[in-house]
This record gives C-alpha cells, sequence and structure tokens, in this order.
C-alpha cells in the first residue's frame, strides 16, 4: 500500500543476502539453557525504548490478518504506476518467506510529529509550496535502520542465542502496518494510517523478523466508531471507501510517486502541496493532542517545511542535491518537485507569476511547459 511516508520501494529490496548473514553471526553461547520466552521480551521490548523507539510490540511471523486485500486492492489498480507493490507478492504476504525459521516480528513506531511553525516564521509574501510533516527532518529510513541495527546488536549481547534477523525500514516487502497492528502498536483507521494510541498517526514504522521465539502482543481494538472526518477532509475523494485507499487519487502518490504529468483533475486539490500531503492526518482527531517527537535527527531542517516555489523553480540539479541530500523530500526527483511548484503557482491565480510561467514554456522541456500552460490557464481564468 502507498506510505503517506513515503516509501522507497522502487529502490532495490534489501533481499536476503549478505547483510542478514553478517548480522546472524552467532556469539559464543555461554548458558547451557534457553532464556525463557518472556524475559527475552522484556529485554527486547527495553532495549527497543532505550534506542529511543516511541512503541514496540511484537507480532506472529505469519501472514497479518486480511493480508489477502493486497491482491483485490492492486487488481483494482489502486497502487496506480507503483510497479514494484506487485513484486515479491509472497514475501510480503508472509514474513516467513523473508527469513526461512522467522518466529516472531519485532514491530517499532517513533513518533515524528512536531508543530506547524508560526506563519510569520520567516515566510515572506514570497509563495511558499508545503512538504508534508514527515519530509519536515532527516530521513527516517537511515535512522531507523541505523537504531534497528544497534537493536540487533544489543539483543545478540543480551541474549547468547543464535538466531537470524532481517531489519526493515521500508526496505523489504513486508505489510509494516497490518504487521504493527498486529503487533498492538495501534491500529489501522480509516484513512489506512497505523494510529498509536495516544500518540497519533505521525509515526514512522520498521521491525525485525527474527528466528528468536518472543512473546506476542494483542492487538487493540478500532477507535474510529463513526467518526468520518479524514473521508471528508480528503481533497481528491481517495479514501471513498473506509480503510481503503485508491492510491491513484492521494496527492501523496501524485506528488512523490508519479513521474509523469499529473491528471488536470487533481491540480486544483493540490493546492500549495508540493511533497506529499497530510489533510486525512491533519483531521484525525487522535493526533489532536500528538505528543512532539523527542528525536533530534527528525526536526525541521532546511528547506521544510515550506519553500518558497521560486527556489524551487530556480534550483540548479546542484542545489537540489545539497538542499534534499539525506532528508526523505529527496524521494522527488527535481523534475518532479518543478512540476509541483509550477502547478502550486497556477493555484494561486497571481498575475504577477505570469513571466515566469512564459519563460518555463519558451524553454520547451515538454512535460514541464505543459504544467505552465495550465498553470497559465488558471490565472487567466482568475482575472
Ligand atoms: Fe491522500 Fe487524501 Fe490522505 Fe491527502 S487526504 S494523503 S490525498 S488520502
Ligand atoms: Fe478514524 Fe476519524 Fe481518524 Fe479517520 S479521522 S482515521 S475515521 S478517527
Amino acid at each position: 500500500m502507498l506510505n503517506h511516508a513515503g516509501y522507497d520501494n522502487r529502490a532495490r529490496y534489501d533481499l536476503p543476502g549478505p547483510l542478514s548473514r553478517r548480522l546472524s553471526r552467532p556469539p559464543p553461547l555461554r548458558y547451557a539453557t534457553r532464556m525463557p520466552a518472556d524475559d527475552r521480551t522484556q529485554r527486547a521490548k527495553r532495549i527497543a525504548a532505550n534506542l529511543g523507539f516511541d512503541r514496540v510490540g511484537i507480532a506472529p511471523p505469519g501472514p497479518p490478518p486480511h493480508a489477502d486485500f493486497l491482491d483485490t486492492w492492486l487488481a483494482r489498480g489502486f497502487a496506480g504506476q507503483m510497479r514494484y507493490l506487485h513484486r515479491y507478492r509472497d514475501l510480503r504476504l508472509d514474513p516467513r518467506r523473508l527469513l526461512p525459521g522467522a518466529r516472531s516480528v519485532i514491530c517499532v513506531a517513533m513518533n515524528y510529529h512536531q508543530p506547524d511553525p508560526p506563519e510569520s516564521d520567516g515566510a515572506s509574501e514570497e509563495p511558499h509550496g508545503r512538504f508534508a510533516r514527515y519530509a519536515w527532518g532527516g530521513d527516517y529510513h537511515v535512522l531507523i535502520r541505523q537504531r534497528l541495527d544497534a537493536l540487533v546488536e544489543r539483543l545478540r549481547e543480551a541474549i547468547d542465542e543464535t538466531f537470524d534477523v532481517r531489519p526493515f525500514v521500508d526496505t523489504a516487502p513486508v505489510l509494516e502496518r497490518p504487521l504493527a497492528a498486529t503487533a498492538g502498536l495501534g491500529w489501522i483507521g480509516k484513512n489506512t494510517m497505523l494510529i498509536v494510541p495516544r500518540m497519533g498517526s505521525f509515526v514512522f514504522l520498521g521491525g525485525v523478523v527474527t528466528t528468536l521465539e518472543l512473546d506476542t502482543d494483542e492487538p487493540v481494538p478500532d477507535r474510529c466508531g463513526r467518526c468520518r472526518r479524514c473521508i471528508e477532509a480528503c481533497p481528491t475523494g481517495a479514501l471513498a471507501t473506509p480503510y481503503v485507499m485508491d492510491a491513484s487519487r492521494c496527492l501523496s502518490y501524485l506528488t512523490i510517486e508519479l513521474r509523469d504529468a499529473i491528471p488536470a483533475e487533481f491540480r486544483d486539490a493540490l493546492d500549495g502541496r508540493i511533497f506529499g500531503c497530510d489533510a486525512c492526518q491533519r483531521a484525525c482527531p487522535h493526533n489532536r493532542r500528538a505528543p512532539e517527537t523527542t528525536e533530534p535527527g527528525l526536526r525541521v531542517r532546511f528547506p521544510a517545511p515550506r519553500v518558497p516555489l521560486l527556489t524551487v523553480l530556480g534550483w540548479s540539479p546542484e542545489a537540489y542535491a545539497q538542499a534534499t541530500g539525506g532528508r526523505a523530500v529527496g524521494r522527488a526527483t527535481l523534475s518532479m518537485l518543478r512540476r509541483n511548484a509550477v502547478i502550486a503557482l497556477g493555484n494561486l491565480g497571481d498575475r504577477r507569476h505570469q513571466p515566469i510561467l512564459e519563460a518555463i514554456v519558451a524553454q520547451g522541456d515538454s512535460e514541464l511547459a505543459d504544467h505552465a500552460r495550465w498553470a497559465l490557464r488558471c490565472i487567466a481564468s482568475r482575472r
């Protein structure tokens, strides 16, 4: 499923190979007897908490409930052009295929919520494009992977047993949200996000499939009740069916995943967003009192949460690389960010941007020029 938090699954998967073999190197056995599963579990959870994970739970390694929903979802074309989601189906549906002999999945969540900066915070009259909240800080793939590796290392020190592991954070064909729900971290809401009780849905997920036997946790009940706020807040109707996202209509997909032209029917809905969308999470009452992240690596970095649209349009490849390096926002290519910025300019309907858009048309990049022509028509229609 499309992750609002920007999966990079088009990148190669971290399939079983030398890394897992290296991580599997057993330490010498010092105990004659195996530690009871509940002791192992408590140790694993304590280590995860000490490494900064806000929640940790254990899921059994089999297919999570409703895993077969993936086939229906793909068959209905809801994945859009994310063809990588069709690959590794069997691994995705059953972590035991990812790691033979797997007995448990350690699932973790890390809160990335931070409040909106004040409107006056450096934002001038200049038009700005908005980034989804998950992209305000450092690249969570790197941060969480390092912590998962540290978790494995410390587990090996704490538990003198031979075990294999397979860490994942958007880097393996794993159904992370259903597994996290099975591990009791939260429930999957009608907006398809994992909602963690007393924390909300602004969380990154990851985990470790392992051959260690650990005590599993119980799922928590769905607390969406009769609420429909996320469905009503979605500007494109991507959540027309509760609990099912048509990713091909979702602004996160359209701004971050789709490399082609953004269909004209969705361009208005983009408003000033140039990377992702948080509307269905912002509308959720369970995010109203979301605590602030305590993780320094996830704090706001330039150029987020807003970046001047004209700056994006003027970025050279070097300036783009400098601005997005080490950040999740680097998931969108420079031409995708420019395309999104052109639409955002059109949505402003300000005649002062006409010369910039005309210059883009004249430059001859056919796809960007097509979006610029659309933006010029928007401006003309608002006169
Ligand atoms: Fe996607 Fe709609 Fe949620 Fe925005 S509000 S992220 S478009 S599902
Ligand atoms: Fe559930 Fe309401 Fe949150 Fe949607 S907005 S996920 S329905 S609680």
